[in-house]
């Protein structure tokens, strides 16, 4: 009995995952500080840890965090990398020029906040560098209100 070959067809199915995410009670907080203009971190009462955005649970001894601290707007840029492409619904695109995203933390916070640095040539960041957080005019509980960091 000799190999038949099949036939086959490549169907082209667009993909919409499209849907709702919960955030939860921890992240609800963080969002709703950003109305204020303030950056809330999360207190574990064991170790002492402060995490920004809030997490539940500690990492180091699993208790519940309960505390929620407002964090300050500066910090020192720890990591950055530089961004040549963005990502937009599931699309790679070239951007103009490159852009920079950091690893910062923030003064009272013991981990890192991954978020845009403006405000000087992509070849001029350093780490070390003190930042300043920089927010849109109209704060309104988005991840967005937060636009970027720009050296102090
Ligand atoms: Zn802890």
């Amino acid at each position: 009995m000799g190999a038949t070959e099949e036939a086959y067809f490549t169907p082209v199915v667009p993909m919409d995952f499209t849907y709702n995410y919960r955030v939860g009670h921890y992240l609800q907080r963080y969002l709703d500080g950003f109305k204020e203009k303030k950056v809330l971190g999360a207190k574990c009462p064991e170790c002492g840890q402060v995490v920004v955005p809030p997490r539940k649970y500690c990492g180091s001894c699993n208790k519940v965090r309960e505390e929620f601290v407002e964090l300050s707007q500066e910090g020192t840029l720890e990591n950055f990398t530089v961004g040549h492409v963005t990502l937009v619904k599931g699309k790679l695109n070239e951007v103009e020029s490159p852009y920079l995203v950091g690893m910062i933390k923030l003064d009272g916070a013991d981990n890192l906040l991954l978020a845009r640095v403006e405000g000087l040539p992509v070849g001029e960041a350093k780490t070390g560098m003190r930042l300043r957080a920089v927010w849109k005019d109209q704060a309104e509980g988005d991840y967005s209100d937060l636009d970027h960091f720009e050296p102090v």
